[in-house]
């Protein structure tokens, strides 16, 4: 039998978008269901795993135990394997996704949520105009306010209305895998770009320890074809680290474009990569995730008053995150933009033999961004008013 139970908010998805909404909203008096597909929350992991300590203290109670590594240096390797240290710039680490998003959603369950693990939501409806109804194989659960986290493909968003697809220069087509090797640098995360690497994107090692990394690319949808990224990666590996020892080989697909506006419909809400809040240059989207998770799952707890819902209060969130992350956001599809459309591996190649001869201190976002359209007379014109 189809148990139909009721909640004020329902969330769809417990990564660390839904994790995070479900706690906030929660932690607000709120009565809320959190809905994951899969049978444990942040596993199987479909991440790199990279996140500067600013950003994820910042958005979250950050434990050790999540950090797996912390990373003293970064280094950029161009096409002609030229080597660009980028170092003393903010602080990074490479986490425990696994435990991280177990933990969130603990946290939610904690602060009062109720979580559905083994419940993937097939379909989600209003009904006549109010209340929303979302629809697993074991539960129907109907809530005032449904918060939509179901990650990338998000199919749920489409059933409200929203137009998830993307198109082929708006997503990275990645592989990754962890591979064990006594040549990985522990301490420092390496960027790989250039044609014959990655073409559109980048490859990354990623160190989770001594001797064991993340190693992983992205190829932009437009010059991908069947099987390449897999293909690609495991040239990478043999060629960077000789001999290691490859574990399982994943596919996952990372959004590169603006965020879907609006971020809400209604009584419905888009967060994390259901609603493409990704950086655009790196693929990051672990830290807007846990801003827009725990902002929308606040701003939805209170809309809900003694009287009903306040359905316009809920545009909040758009206002808020665009505050925060829409200005930068943008600033990373510019970028994203002009690398796609205007550079090539020689290209590439001159900007690391510029940035070479600076101090790595000095080696900045905006350094790198200016140095890449001084160029461009037009478009530096544009990244000055962005960067406004
Ligand atoms: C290869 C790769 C490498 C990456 N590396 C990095 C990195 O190093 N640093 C970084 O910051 N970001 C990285 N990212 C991006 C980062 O992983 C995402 O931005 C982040 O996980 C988004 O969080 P989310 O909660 O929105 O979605 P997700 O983490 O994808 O969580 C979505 C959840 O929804 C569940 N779900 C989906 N459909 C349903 C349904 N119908 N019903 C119920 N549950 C459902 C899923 O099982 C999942 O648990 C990477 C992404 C990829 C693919």
């Amino acid at each position: 039998m189809i148990m139909e139970e009721k909640f004020d908010i329902a969330v769809i998805g417990a990564g660390p978008a839904g994790s995070m909404a479900a706690w906030s909203a929660a932690a607000a008096g709120r009565n809320v269901c959190l809905l994951e597909r899969n049978n444990k929350p942040g596993f199987p992991v479909r991440c790199g795993e990279g996140i500067g300590i600013r950003s994820l203290t910042e958005h979250s109670d950050a434990r050790p135990e999540w950090i797996k590594r912390e990373i003293t240096c970064s280094a950029m390797i161009s096409p002609n394997g030229t080597k660009v240290n980028i170092t003393d710039i903010d602080k990074s680490t490479v986490l425990d996704r696994e435990r991280m998003d177990g933990d969130l959603a603990q946290d939610a369950v904690k602060a009062g949520a109720q979580l559905f693990v083994t419940s993937p939501v097939i379909e989600v409806t209003r009904i006549d105009g109010g209340e929303y109804q979302c629809r697993c194989p074991q539960r129907t659960i109907i809530s005032k306010i449904v918060i939509i986290a179901d990650g990338v493909e998000s199919r749920v968003a489409r059933d409200l209305g929203w137009s998830t697809r993307l198109a082929s220069d708006d997503i990275e087509s990645c592989a990754f895998t962890r591979v064990t090797s006594p040549l990985i640098d522990a301490d420092c995360c390496i960027f790989y770009v250039g044609s014959s690497v990655a073409p559109g994107g980048y490859a990354w090692i990623f160190p989770r320890g001594i001797g064991e990394a993340n190693v992983g690319l992205g190829i932009l949808g437009t010059r991908c074809t069947a099987g390449k990224p897999k293909e690609l990666l495991l040239q990478f590996i043999n060629r960077e680290l000789p001999g290691g020892c490859i574990g399982t080989l994943h596919c996952g697909g990372v959004p590169v474009t603006r965020y879907i506006r609006p971020l809400v419909r209604h009584g419905a809400m888009l967060v994390g990569d259901a609603a493409r809040q990704v950086n655009c240059i790196s693929g990051a989207g672990i830290h807007y995730s846990l801003f827009a998770g725990k902002t929308a799952g606040k701003v939805a707890a209170d809309a809900i008053g003694a009287e009903g819902v306040n359905y316009s209060s809920l545009t909040n969130y758009e206002k808020l995150w665009k505050k925060r992350y829409g200005k930068q956001q943008e600033r990373s599809f510019a970028l994203k933009d002009f690398v796609t459309h205007h550079t090539d591996d020689a290209f590439l190649n001159r900007i690391a033999a510029t940035l070479t001869k600076k101090k790595s201190r000095k080696i900045k976002y905006l350094t790198v961004f200016l140095s890449t359209f001084s160029r461009h007379p037009m478009l530096l014109f544009k990244a000055f008013k962005l960067f406004g």
